[in-house]
């Protein structure tokens, strides 16, 4: 079984620590290897040695910084596939979802390579006779990021390589459930060129993530995971004056109008309410029809959802994995046991799967639901599980209504041909990514990762720009240079 190790000043150190969370894989049950909690003492150690190497690294110019990203980059690429693998096997997404996850990943990398041009400054001279001035960012210390196990990978990557080509250095916290993939991944980083103590890894639960927030040398905290958390960390950090990102959960909902392409829409939307086992924060939880399209797509969505290929994420054939743990399943299971009681009807019922060859699995199959009121337990709660449900309005703004009325602003998303109803629904909607026509509406690098409401705490947000604002600090300085003091040659 592999041993989970901490990487701090470019070593890799045994943990310390007498705890440890499984790491299993939740298609077949077993267990792949166990993830030390580490403690205070441990993240301390890793800050420390980053705020360290901080005072070299934010002096390196910054065509230099890159350089290491570049290497990542292709040492990212030659090992695509098995850091691919490494995801299926421990989160239970399909092989090509954890690709695509990489693929993200690498694109994030590539993007700040841009950082010689991303973090210009702008400057005027002569805002009076021979005085200019410039605005210039600089670093802000040691950053980190706290991850969830959705994506063992990319999420790291929409912080990363922005705060270290910007002069930051860095301490990531892997998601104790999902650590195998980050392990193989600072393989990758120490082979890159970074100097020392510049970028550290420490395997830990809560205390660590408190060591983290209580830490006077971490100056920026990123956090991706679950909304009472992401509450949390937003307001621990931010009491303790660092600058702070937390990303929540979500319960995103997709409308459908009665004119939009009824065949391509179900696929699409049963894409994103099932793709990776619906574990994702920008997934389809809910379906809004209005008017006449609920009878076709009521029963295509059915037709697709119980004829899904449901199994290992590493057998080719397999469009849908297992859900994380069994704790996951059966909170899943019984979320849409008591959907019943609120007279929801359950078209298609994914509870109690047993996959052949795979019977200890987690697996929960594709659930669609009918008549959720919107005020329900199924309505409101983020389910992360492939559980669809559906909703009926007879027009655009009571779909409207409904999709506003709730707290999550993570992602909603209109099906329609209609130019007018998707501006109107693009301009009203309370959600930090809208999809039109779209499933999945995930930002590409150089947009910012946006989220809205219990969605997102925080102001500047993950990838391309946003990151760069977030991980820099202005400085505008003004300089008099009179013209007699010129000297004459
Ligand atoms: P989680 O909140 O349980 O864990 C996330 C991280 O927080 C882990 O590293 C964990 O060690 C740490 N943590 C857990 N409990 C803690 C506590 N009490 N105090 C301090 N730290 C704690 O989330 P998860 O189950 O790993 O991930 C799934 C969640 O992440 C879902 O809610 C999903 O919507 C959300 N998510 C959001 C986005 C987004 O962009 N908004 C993206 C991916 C996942």
């Amino acid at each position: 079984m592999e041993k989970v190790l901490n990487y701090v000043n470019g070593e890799w150190i045994i943990s310390r620590a007498e705890e440890f969370t499984d790491v299993i894989n939740p298609a077949t049950s077993e267990m792949m290897a166990r993830t030390p909690l580490g403690g205070a003492e441990e993240v301390d150690r890793a800050i420390i040695c980053a705020a360290q190497a901080f005072n070299d690294w934010r002096r390196v110019p910054v065509l230099e910084r890159v350089k290491p990203l570049f290497k990542l980059r292709e040492l990212l690429i030659d090992n695509f596939d098995d850091l691919a693998q490494t995801i299926t096997m421990e989160c239970g997404k399909t092989f090509e979802e954890a690709r695509g996850e990489m693929l993200r990943a690498v694109e994030n990398v590539a993007m700040a390579t841009a950082m010689p041009m991303m973090m210009q400054g702008y400057n005027n001279e002569d805002i009076a006779p021979g005085i200019d001035e410039m605005m210039i960012r600089q670093p802000l210390g040691v950053g980190t990021t706290i991850a969830p196990f959705n994506f063992p990978a990319m999420i790291t990557f929409w912080f990363i390589p922005y705060a270290l080509a910007a002069g930051n250095t860095y301490l990531v916290k892997p998601s104790e459930r999902v650590s195998l993939t980050m392990q193989k991944i600072f393989r990758l980083i120490d082979q890159s060129g970074f100097p020392k103590g510049v970028v550290n890894m420490v395997n830990g639960a809560k205390p660590a993530v408190d060591a983290i927030l209580n830490h006077p040398d971490i100056k920026a905290v990123t956090f991706v995971g679950s909304t009472p958390v992401a509450k949390y960390i937003y307001s621990q950090g931010s009491a303790n004056g660092k600058r702070v990102q937390a990303q929540g959960g979500a319960k995103n909902p997709s409308v459908i109008m009665a004119d939009a392409d009824m065949e391509s829409s179900v696929k699409i939307i049963a894409d994103s309410a099932f793709g990776s086992a619906g574990q994702r924060c920008l997934a389809t939880s809910v379906v809004i029809t209005v008017g006449e399209a609920q009878e076709s797509f009521t029963k295509m969505i059915c037709d697709v959802a119980a004829n899904r290929v449901v199994g290992y994420g590493l057998d080719q054939s397999v469009e849908m994995g297992p859900v994380i743990s069994q704790q996951s399943k059966n909170r899943i299971e019984n979320l849409i046991d008591r959907s019943t009681s609120e007279h929801a009807n359950i078209l298609v019922d994914g509870r109690h799967a047993i996959i052949a060859g795979y019977e200890k699995g987690f697996f929960v199959r594709p659930t669609v639901i009918k008549n959720v009121s919107h005020k329900s337990e199924l309505a409101l709660t983020e389910v992360f599980g492939p559980v669809l449900s559906l909703m009926h309005v007879e027009t655009l703004d009571q779909a409207i209504k409904l999709v506003n009325d709730r707290n999550y602003g993570n992602m909603a998303n209109i099906f329609t041909r209609d130019g007018g109803s998707a501006r109107k629904f693009r301009y009203e909607v309370e959600a930090g990514n809208v999809g039109v026509n779209i499933g999945v509406a995930a930002p590409m690098a150089f947009f910012p990762f946006s989220g809205w409401k219990d969605s997102f705490f925080g102001d500047m947000h993950g990838q391309g720009m946003d990151a760069v604002e977030f991980f820099t600090q202005k400085k505008v300085v003004i300089e008099r240079w009179p013209k007699e003091w010129s000297r004459k040659f």
